[in-house]
């Protein structure tokens, strides 16, 4: 089992991360690095670099903090010469993705920006049906409650936290995945809550007749819907992206294995010497982020 750090003992650290290692053949826990947060029976560092320099048996670094203070982290291991993971969104620029990229290539280590939602059950024979097909438009209906998916982290709202983009950002690694054409973003709306710097809700027009409404407001049921229309039916991912349905007939229903499946492809890239760097979900974030018309709306409290 080859040993990896995990950085960022926080919400999903705890629900995906740490579970999905321990559950994977190929990963072993070796330690983790965070201000406050811990995992039982595992060594933690609070310093960066002092894990670094005292750990050189950690090859392996996968960063679960937020995207505004990770550059730094993934910065200095891959100058360590470590494989480094992201979370998603993979930066809170592009161009520091693209520059990550560049430091990873040049010092032969690999880099994986994670889009744990393309792993989804659904996802790969969506892509697959869909590759043949015409398609005529598209909708996103993307609506959940941020207090329930980030209760009190006020840095999805600061900036750089991107707001409704960091769980609609989930919905865009699908799309841009699953459709056979490429499409770019014509209009946005973005509704920002008073007091905060990123928006709370969005809809979105992009080319070939696609459209997306993501919203954080929604207690209660959650909602994770992608339906894709060509002229040859209807294509609709429920839950996420693990509940396929096609013409109305249940092809896929799946449960979540996202995080274990992310686990295993960081396997096989760091066994291959290759990297996976891809910024299209981003592109359609900073689009909007760039495009869209500001609306200002109630103050948000968690
Ligand atoms: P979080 O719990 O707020 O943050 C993770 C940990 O990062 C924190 O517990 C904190 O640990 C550390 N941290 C936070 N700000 C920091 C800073 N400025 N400098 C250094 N360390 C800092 O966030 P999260 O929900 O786990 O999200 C982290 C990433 O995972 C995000 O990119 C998010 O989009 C992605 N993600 C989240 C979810 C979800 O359901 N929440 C789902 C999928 C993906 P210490 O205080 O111990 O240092």
């Amino acid at each position: 089992m080859t040993p990896i750090c995990l950085v960022g003992i926080g919400k999903i650290a705890v629900d995906q991360h740490v579970p999905a290692i321990a559950g994977s053949h190929d990963w072993e826990l070796a330690a983790t690095v965070s201000r406050a947060g811990t995992v039982d029976g595992v060594p933690s560092f609070t310093d960066f670099d002092q894990m670094l320099t005292e750990r050189p048996d950690i090859g392996v670094i996968s960063l679960c903090l937020p995207p505004v203070p990770r550059y730094d982290y993934a910065a200095k291991a891959i100058a360590a010469g470590r494989h480094v993971m992201l979370e998603k969104p993979p930066g809170a620029t592009l161009a520091e993705v693209y520059a990550l990229a560049d430091m990873a290539q040049k010092a032969d280590v690999t880099l994986y920006t994670t889009w744990h939602s393309r792993m989804a059950k659904g996802v790969a024979p969506a892509k697959a049906w869909l590759a043949d097909k015409t398609v005529t438009g598209a909708h996103i209906n993307w609506k959940e409650d941020v207090r329930r998916w980030h209760p009190g982290q006020d840095w999805v709202f600061a900036p750089g936290g991107m707001g409704v983009f960091d769980p609609g950002s989930n919905a865009l690694s699908i799309i841009t995945e699953i459709l056979p054409m490429p499409i770019h973003l014509q209009s946005a709306k973005l509704h920002f809550p008073e007091n905060r710097d990123t928006p709370i809700a969005a809809q979105m027009q992009w080319t070939q007749n696609v459209t997306g409404d993501f919203d954080w407001r929604q207690e209660g049921p959650q909602s994770w819907d992608i339906t894709v229309e060509t002229t040859a039916g209807i294509l609709d991912l429920h839950d996420g992206g693990d509940r396929l349905v096609i013409g109305g007939e249940n092809v896929v229903a799946g449960d979540n294995q996202e995080y274990p499946a992310l686990y295993d492809r960081m396997a096989e890239l760091v066994k291959n010497g290759a990297s996976e760097v891809d910024v299209a979900p981003m592109i359609h974030v900073a689009d909007a982020l760039t495009l869209g018309k500001r609306l200002v709306v109630d103050p948000f409290h968690f």
